[in-house]
């Protein structure tokens, strides 16, 4: 115990992830099910599985007992060597992955898997340069960071890495910041794969490594693609022999009703990087599926990289018990994504709600002016009012908790995939009175 009269002794010493001045963080301490409950006891229903990784749902006792044994035999193997735990749950990923993928490179966080995917590709490739999409997030090191379409959580790597500059970025497919001018899903899809194409050609095709999507953006506000699209985007990425990675962080492991997001739009990626889920966050892992053609060339070329941490048997004893749970609740999934989405619609009576969407158990409210798609605040005031965040501060309050999205004018949900018709009832009540509370 600190001496009260030590500076600091009276503040907590841990830097929350999303450090907003004057924002005090709860201090969490048990969870269930679809619930967390902090130091006091008090309740909140957690809409977000806690970043959209507690998938399986708080307090889950197989994976607990998964990990548990698996801490009785051996705890850590260095990825030199091989492990029973690790070649299974590789072998169990690759039997739910889409077909083309036979191979897994495991890692720790989704910024190392994404990390990994890019060095893989340009190796592979022997070209730099990656195509992203503004309105993206696939992490926060440098080179992850520099894929990021978000000018906010670009700042602070642009101005340093040396690889930002080889990341083409293309635009947002849908929403408010679309540049798109389309009258149908349709002619949205023809009008943005006609635009990769005229990007591809201008670039050189020769020059480009990778094209790295989400499948569904996650933080950046659970988009969808208009239909088609990525089935041109593969065809494409075949006809220029530019690598596809799906960016399945979030959608991986059954967020959208599928194993993974992937599958709901007809592709077979050559990559398909994942994290989150795949344990249900209760160890950290990630990874990189890779086509067999990838897989052939890095077994005769070796790895030139690593991380000393990737693929712990703990994390993979989680994974492969959190997949068994995955089996039996997806059914969940798939029929209360729709029950989700349902309810969201009725949000819309709000003058200041301009969109929601989403696929599964992943959802956005999108907060912009209905007519003119422009956002109901400026969120690139850094310290101007943001009556979003408000929402999302007097939300947790009235004890349900709903993520930020990137940029700010969105608010984030994906809850466990135990979640209930009745969460789902409280979870959209609370936000349609909230909002009222606020705007
Ligand atoms: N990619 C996507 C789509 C994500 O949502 C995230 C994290 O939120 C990442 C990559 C980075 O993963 P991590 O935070 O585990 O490094």
């Amino acid at each position: 115990m600190l001496d009260p009269e030590t500076p600091g002794a009276d503040t907590n010493p841990t830097i929350p992830h999303w450090n907003t001045p004057g924002d005090e963080p709860l201090s969490l301490e048990k969870g269930d099910g679809t619930h967390v409950y902090d130091e006091e006891g008090e309740e909140y229903l957690d809409f977000t599985s806690q970043l959209y990784c507690v998938n399986a749902g708080h307090s889950n006792e197989n994976i607990i007992d998964g990990i548990r044994s698996q801490l009785d035999r051996i705890q850590y193997v260095s990825s030199a060597e091989g492990n029973d735990v690790r070649t299974e749950l590789a072998r169990r990923i690759t039997d739910i992955a889409p077909e083309s993928l036979s191979d897994v490179y495991f890692s720790i966080s989704g910024s190392e898997a994404n990390e990994s995917a890019i060095q893989i590709a340009r190796d592979y490739q022997g070209a730099s340069t990656v195509l992203s999409r503004w309105r993206s997030y696939h992490g926060s090191t440098y080179a992850t960071g520099g894929l990021t379409g978000d000018s906010h959580g670009r700042l602070s790597v642009e101005s340093h890495a040396t690889t930002t500059n080889k990341t083409k970025f293309l635009p947002p497919l849908g929403g408010s910041q679309s540049p798109f001018d389309a009258d149908s899903p349709e002619e949205l899809a023809e009008q943005a794969a006609d635009h990769l194409e005229y990007v591809i050609l201008n670039q050189g095709p020769d020059s480009i490594a990778a094209l790295v999507t989400e499948i569904v953006g996650g933080s950046s506000g659970a988009y969808t693609a208009p239909p088609g699209y990525f089935e041109r985007v593969q065809d494409l990425c075949d006809k220029y022999d530019i690598l596809l990675i799906a960016d399945e962080v979030i959608t991986g492991f059954g967020r959208c009703g599928e194993w993974f997001g992937s599958e709901t739009e007809n592709i077979e990626p050559d990559m398909i990087t994942f994290a989150k889920g795949v344990t249900s966050a209760y160890v950290p892992l990630g990874g990189v599926l890779v086509s067999d053609d990838v897989a052939s060339y890095l077994r005769q070329e070796g790895l030139s990289f690593g991380q000393t941490f990737a693929g712990n048997p703990l994390a993979c004893a989680a994974g492969l018990a959190a997949i068994d749970e995955y089996e039996n609740l997806m059914d969940n999934v798939r029929r209360l994504g729709p029950v989700l989405h349902d309810r969201l619609e009725s949000l819309t009576h709000h003058d200041v709600v301009g969109e929601v969407r989403g696929r599964g158990l992943l959802a956005a409210v999108e907060f912009v002016d209905p007519e003119t798609g422009d956002p109901v605040f400026d969120p690139r005031v850094e310290d101007g009012p943001n009556p979003v965040k408000e929402v999302i501060k007097k939300a947790k309050q009235n004890g349900v908790m709903f993520g930020p999205g990137r940029p700010a004018f969105q608010v984030i949900m994906g809850p466990p995939f135990c979640t209930t018709e009745e969460d789902i009832d409280t979870a959209v009540t609370v936000l349609d009175q909230t909002i009222d509370e606020v705007f």
